[in-house]
């Protein structure tokens, strides 16, 4: 089998075993003569697929009862409008914290709904290359809400606490990070987070949401997008993605028959320390761009001296079979996202080429 490394930012790696059960049962799901895909949405084998996917992310998160689970489509970035929808009142005002790209356009549709504040940036010192500090926050005590994005995925950085928001409900976009490590899912009000970085393929979006929150959400926007919809009817109001919800229930399956989430976090530290110390050690040619305390463990982001060095790394990653290393468009550079389904092998294949790379 010729299976790459795969350091894709997202789409991204699947736990492989996640993928062979995909191929095994996709012509004939439980003895049903049916691949999941083929079935209703309203029968029994889907129903079960479909509940044991939020049962698996309630236990694996250690997610109480005062909180909601929701499968939904339109990505993360339908819910940057949706949030505001919802939960930015009239004559309401939010805050958000400006870390990168996405926060900018979680804080755009909030804008086009309301009145929302940047209650933090680290965008003019220094590019958004750390996590602004608890002191540097001016938060509104009377805002609806604050918004964060847990991990930047362009820029490589991550919260490592997570900011102190008194009484106003803390919502983060952990479209890249979700389950990496356990949280206390209690500071949170919602959490949002795209499927297809760490929880399985795109076309999801999984939703925490505290339900007091849903309760009080607007009643005038369109059905469809309060969450109170979608809560009343376990995410079956519209058909969901079947197949994608499937394979985040197989890609959760994994996960905790692998150790739950502090095994993953054991195992993503390990990773990104492999990496954070070959990139250090080699500061003749390499240099991450991030401070310290800020770097994330799910994106390594990294520049070589020269554009002819990184056409020349990319040419010897590519010949070991990795693939996906080039930056984001809009930063440049290399990165490489090591979320839960990367082989630790694989990751230190790379920090190895680093660490012998024109030595
Ligand atoms: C990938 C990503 C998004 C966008 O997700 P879509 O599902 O494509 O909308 C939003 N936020 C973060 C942090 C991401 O990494």
């Amino acid at each position: 089998m010729a299976r790459v490394i795969n350091f894709n930012a997202g789409p991204a790696a699947l736990p492989l075993g996640a993928l062979e059960r995909a191929q095994k049962e996709l012509l004939d799901i439980e003895g049903s003569g049916m691949s999941v895909m083929e079935h209703s949405h309203r029968g029994k084998v889907y129903e079960a697929v479909h509940n044991e996917a939020i049962a698996l992310v309630k236990e694996l998160m250690n997610v109480s009862d005062d909180y909601d689970i929701l499968l939904l489509q339109g990505g993360a970035s339908q819910q940057f409008a949706v949030v505001p929808m919802n939960l930015l009142a009239q004559g309401k005002s939010s805050d958000y914290v400006m870390t990168g790209a996405w926060s900018q356009k979680a804080y755009k549709e909030a804008k086009v709904l309301g009145t929302a504040r940047v209650a933090g940036t680290t965008e003019k010192d220094k590019k958004f290359s750390r996590i602004p500090k608890q002191s540097e926050l001016e938060l509104d005590p009377n805002a609806a809400y604050v918004h964060i994005t847990s991990n930047n995925t362009i820029f490589g950085t991550q919260f490592q606490e997570f900011p102190d928001t008194g009484t106003v409900p803390l919502i983060a976009d952990m479209s890249s990070d979700i389950a990496w490590r356990p949280i206390d899912v209690s500071k949170f009000g919602l959490i949002y987070a795209g499927a297809q970085k760490n929880l399985g393929p795109s076309g999801l979006v999984v939703v925490i949401v505290r339900k007091d929150l849903v309760e009080a959400g607007r009643k005038d926007i369109p059905v469809i997008f309060q969450y109170r919809t979608h809560v009343e009817n376990n995410s079956l109001y519209n058909t969901p993605p079947t197949f994608s919800v499937y394979m985040l229930r197989n890609v959760l399956s994994e996960v905790k028959a692998n150790g739950g989430l502090s095994a993953m976090e054991k195992l993503n530290r390990e990773k990104a320390g492999l990496l954070y110390e070959a990139i250090d050690a080699r500061s003749d040619v390499f240099a991450c761009p991030v401070d310290k305390d800020s770097r994330s463990f799910m994106n390594v982001v990294f520049t070589l001296k020269t554009p002819e060095l990184e056409t020349e790394f990319l040419a010897e990653a590519k010949k070991l079979k990795m693939e996906g290393l080039k930056g984001h468009r809009s930063v440049g550079g290399m990165r490489a996202s090591i979320y839960n389904a990367v082989p630790r092998e694989g990751v230190a294949t790379l920090a190895d080429l680093i660490k012998k790379f024109k030595a």
